[in-house]
């Protein structure tokens, strides 16, 4: 009897598998015309300066407008692709397509701040990376100073030394390095003394409930503190109510991104705001001399 039921048990494993691993290549196989067919967008998040109001950045989060189903959102995709192996083309469309639209809203007389780009583990360990985005930024054209390359922390645990050879390699070409979600990870802060970076982006695990919780409040100070003493700018995610603002200000955070000043915008949006704050600017001394 127990034997049957093993058996019994085996053969729904079994058929589970079957079915999951079918749809796994069906998934696959609609990512990989996903990207043939152009069905992949990037939405822009306004990154702003705490003190001014500056807009400082832009993150350029990847949709997928699925025919019938609407944006589909990363955290769907990003993890198939991730397995498949298909992050590193769809990766590489990423930065295209973060490229092509800094230097259009360029030409547009719009001067885009820079965009940040979110770069998978396998996409930055893959061997020649830095490889890849310098060609990219020549093929299309793009300065350097255009981009800011997000990667999370548990990357850095794999491979030191090639991790520090690729990061010096990307801000050798004039690129910007911040670490994403940071403290979610192992956080380990000879990280940030070994690592060559930039930024780092406080994680919204701990913004959301800064002005409630007295931990959260601590985590954050103390990530903004540190991340200040060492000549780092903190960017802090997910900010949508006015006293987490309030908070980060007092703590002395560089910038934020989070609902309350925007969601993600689409392009045709984004472009609306940075043509809604070119004619705000009051024109430089530099503009006016031209006009000379
Ligand atoms: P992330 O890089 O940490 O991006 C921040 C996420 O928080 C985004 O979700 C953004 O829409 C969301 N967010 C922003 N402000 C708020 C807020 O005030 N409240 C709340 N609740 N959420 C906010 P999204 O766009 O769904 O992206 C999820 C993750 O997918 C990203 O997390 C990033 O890890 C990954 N991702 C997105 N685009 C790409 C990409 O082009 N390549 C790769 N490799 N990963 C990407
Ligand atoms: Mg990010
Ligand atoms: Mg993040
Ligand atoms: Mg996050």
């Amino acid at each position: 009897q127990a034997k049957k039921a093993g058996r019994n048990n085996f053969r729904v494993f079994c058929d589970d598998m079957a079915h999951l691993l079918t749809e796994r290549l069906e998934q696959e196989n609609d990512l990989r015309e996903a990207l043939e067919n152009e069905e992949f967008e990037l939405f822009y998040q306004p990154q702003i300066l705490i003190d001014t109001g500056e807009l400082i950045g832009l993150e350029a989060l990847i949709r997928w407008r699925r025919p019938g189903q609407g944006l589909v959102l990363p955290s769907v995709f990003i993890p198939v692709l991730e397995e498949t192996g298909l992050i590193d083309s769809v990766g590489e469309w990423v930065l295209r397509a973060a490229c092509r639209q800094h230097v259009a809203w360029g030409e547009q007389g719009l001067n885009p701040p820079r965009i940040a780009v979110n770069i998978s583990g396998r996409q930055f360990l893959q061997a020649g990376f830095s490889g890849v985005v310098s060609r990219i930024l020549e093929e299309q054209r793009t300065l350097s100073a255009s981009l800011q390359l997000e990667i999370t922390e548990t990357i850095l645990t794999r491979d030191t030394v090639h991790c520090i050879e690729t990061l010096r390699n990307l801000r050798g070409l004039g690129l910007e390095i911040a670490l994403d979600d940071f403290g979610t990870g192992y956080s380990s802060l000879n990280y940030l003394k070994r690592f060559p970076i930039d930024v780092i982006k406080l994680d919204r695990s701990f913004v959301s409930e800064c002005h409630l919780k007295e931990e959260d409040a601590a985590i954050c100070a103390a990530i903004i503190s540190l991340g200040r003493s060492l000549g780092l700018k903190t960017v802090a995610e997910g900010v949508e109510e006015p006293a987490q603002l309030d908070f980060l200000r007092r703590e002395g955070c560089l910038a934020y991104q989070g609902y309350l000043f925007s969601p993600p915008r689409s392009p045709q949006e984004t472009t609306e705001l940075l043509s809604a704050r070119a004619c705000e600017e009051v024109p430089s001394f530099d503009v006016i001399d031209d006009f000379a």
